[in-house]
Formats: C-alpha cells, sequence, structure tokens
C-alpha cells in the first residue's frame, strides 16, 4: 500500500494533462485579438467541450474559460439579431474597450458567457490532490499552469483513462482499490 501511495505521487497533472507533446498545441481564444469567423473555424474545427481565454497568444495569461455550447448559442444570436455582427467582427471577452481601435464593423462582446474564475492547478500538483479536487467540486475539467501560463488541461475523461491505465500497469492498485 506504501508503495502505492508513492507512485500515486510521483504522478502529477503534466502527466495526466492534454496536450501531450505529440499533440498539437491547446486551442485558445484571445480575449480580444480574434473574429467571430475565427473563433467560429475553430469551432468547426475541433469538438472540445470548452475552450480557455488567454490574454493573449505570447503571453498565455489566463483569463476565463468558456464553454463550446455557449459560444455556438451566443454567436448564433448575435449573428441573426444584433445590428452589424458579420464575420469581420471582433469577438471580445474583455470588460473594457481594447487599447487600439478594432476599426471595422461593431464588435461582439461575449464577456457574460466567460467563467471567470476556472479551476486551475499548476504542472506539479499531484495528480491524487488533483483527483480529489475533482471529486470534491464536482468538475468536469481543469486548467494546468505553470507560472502563470496556460499550459494544458485535464478533463475527467482524462482522469479516468489514466487511472484505468494504471490499473492495467500497477496490479495492486488493482488489489487495494
Ligand atoms: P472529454 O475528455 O470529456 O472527451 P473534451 O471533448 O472537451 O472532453 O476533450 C477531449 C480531449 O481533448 C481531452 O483529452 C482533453 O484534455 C482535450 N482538450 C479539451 N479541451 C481542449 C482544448 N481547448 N484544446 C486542446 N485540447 C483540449
Amino acid at each position: 500500500l506504501e508503495t502505492k501511495e508513492e507512485f500515486e505521487h510521483k504522478t502529477l497533472a503534466m502527466d495526466v494533462m492534454r496536450p501531450r507533446r505529440s499533440d498539437p498545441p491547446l486551442s485558445v481564444l484571445t480575449q480580444d485579438g480574434m473574429t467571430v469567423e475565427e473563433v467560429e473555424a475553430m469551432i468547426s474545427d475541433t469538438s472540445y467541450s470548452g475552450f480557455p481565454v488567454v490574454v493573449s497568444n505570447e503571453s498565455q495569461r489566463l483569463v476565463g474559460f468558456v464553454l463550446r455550447r455557449d459560444l455556438v448559442i451566443s454567436i448564433d444570436n448575435a449573428r441573426r439579431c444584433q445590428e452589424g455582427i458579420v464575420g469581420a467582427s471582433h469577438i471580445l471577452f474583455t470588460d473594457h474597450s481594447p487599447s487600439q481601435p478594432l476599426g471595422g464593423p461593431p464588435p461582439l462582446n461575449l464577456r457574460s458567457i466567460l467563467d471567470l474564475s476556472p479551476l486551475a492547478v499548476t504542472d506539479h500538483t499531484p495528480m491524487e490532490i488533483t483527483v480529489d479536487i475533482f471529486r470534491k467540486l464536482g468538475l468536469r475539467q481543469c486548467l494546468v499552469t505553470q507560472n502563470g501560463r496556460l499550459l494544458g488541461i485535464i478533463t475527467k475523461k482524462d482522469i479516468l483513462k489514466h487511472m484505468a491505465q494504471m490499473a492495467n500497469r500497477d496490479p495492486d492498485s488493482i488489489l487495494f482499490n
């Protein structure tokens, strides 16, 4: 049992999070740098349930998390009902106007659908603790950061898959679970 505990402690958030080294980078939205059509392209090119929103691609500072379904509904509504919203409109998640004038069509502000405090753990957080947080808070996903920069995401399914893999590899953990 001791070995098992030691083993569990050795698995860190960075070992379970996506993307893996060989995967394409995390699909993120920037808080004021993307147009409606760019976001629509990201929605149709991926099937993720949600997207982290960052200050900028360079900084990768986390601003919040937005669910795919909320994005789809809001963009759809805005395109149909909101005056001047077209593919070239900028999407903003900010609570202020951008520092530089955007020009072009009026922007679409989607701050209201942004979860401003998504749960995040650091890359070195032991999975034992992360799993505990998932259980206690009933999370669907959790973000992973390193020195304040967004690094990855862990979903409930990622954890379940990881646990199944561990159970296969380590017969003791089957015995004791
Ligand atoms: P689930 O894990 O329940 O299928 P998703 O469809 O959101 O949930 O995620 C599928 C996989 O993609 C998971 O391994 C997850 O870690 C990863 N993932 C989720 N969101 C993103 C994202 N925005 N960018 C890159 N990978 C993501």
